[in-house]
């Protein structure tokens, strides 16, 4: 696994933190680069589709019954029961995106995050964090995508899911969007220029700037 060509990356957040929003604005940035192929992994879940949600675009959605006999395939790499349903993130799609060199992005929680740390120590965790409380509540609210009884249910989860945020790599609060956007690509920009996989990207450089000797 070590040799692999993409980077994987974690983002984990309270829900309404803005992880989802991030991620949407760094695909459309850098959807024309080439240079730089990016994916955001879907998820297997057992929870209910949102409005506008579509299957097999921000989720393949399944029953639990077919969670479950998937997770007996061994076909997660990681998963976790997250507000009282499965999510799951697919071991072929990940390895064989990683392999063809494309960064793969995962949108998961921290208990998801540990156990892809533990498989594969060189992924870059990040955890976004709200500038408050009562902010990361109004976003909830604002979404306007989850009824009363799911928000308040996620907000008495917030603090919980963000006790975990000094097992990742790096912190950005998402106060000011473009700000907290800039973070990001700068982090994602530093793990991309790491020396090992600089050099898997340009051996054929390498070779000739250092020549035989
Ligand atoms: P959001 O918080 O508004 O993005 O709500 P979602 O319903 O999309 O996600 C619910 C929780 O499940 C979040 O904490 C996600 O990070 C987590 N989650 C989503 N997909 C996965 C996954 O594939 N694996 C794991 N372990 N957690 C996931
Ligand atoms: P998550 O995926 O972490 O649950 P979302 O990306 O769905 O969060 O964001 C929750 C809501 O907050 C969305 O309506 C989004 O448009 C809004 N939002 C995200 N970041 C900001 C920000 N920096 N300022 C204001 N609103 C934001
Ligand atoms: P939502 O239901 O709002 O789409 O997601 C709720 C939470 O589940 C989010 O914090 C999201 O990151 C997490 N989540 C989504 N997919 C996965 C996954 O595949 N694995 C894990 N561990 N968490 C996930």
């Amino acid at each position: 696994m070590a040799s692999l060509l993409g980077n994987l990356f974690i983002l984990a957040a309270p829900s309404g933190a803005g992880k989802s929003s991030l991620i949407k604005a760094l695909m459309e940035k850098y959807e024309s680069n080439t240079a730089t192929p990016m994916q955001v992994s879907v998820s297997h879940t057992t929870r209910q589709p949102r409005p506008g949600e579509v299957d097999g675009v921000h989720y393949h959605f399944v029953s639990r019954e077919q969670f479950e006999a998937l997770i007996e395939q061994g076909v997660f790499f990681e998963y976790a029961e997250v507000f009282g349903n499965y999510y799951g993130t697919s071991r072929v799609t990940i390895e064989q995106t990683l392999h063809r060199g494309i960064d793969v992005f995962l949108d998961i929680d921290w208990q998801g995050a540990r156990q892809v740390k533990k498989l594969m120590p060189d992924t870059c965790g990040i955890f976004i964090l709200p500038p408050s409380l009562d902010v990361l509540e109004q976003r909830l609210n604002n979404r306007g995508q989850d009824s009363e009884e799911v928000i308040a249910g996620r907000m008495a989860q917030a603090v919980a899911e963000m006790s975990h945020f000094n097992e990742f790599d790096s912190v950005i609060i998402n106060d000011d969007f473009a700000t907290a956007l800039n973070d990001l690509e700068a982090i994602v920009t530093a793990q991309r220029l790491r020396t090992g996989k600089q050099q898997m990207r340009h051996q054929v450089l390498l070779d000739e700037l250092l020549g035989s000797a």
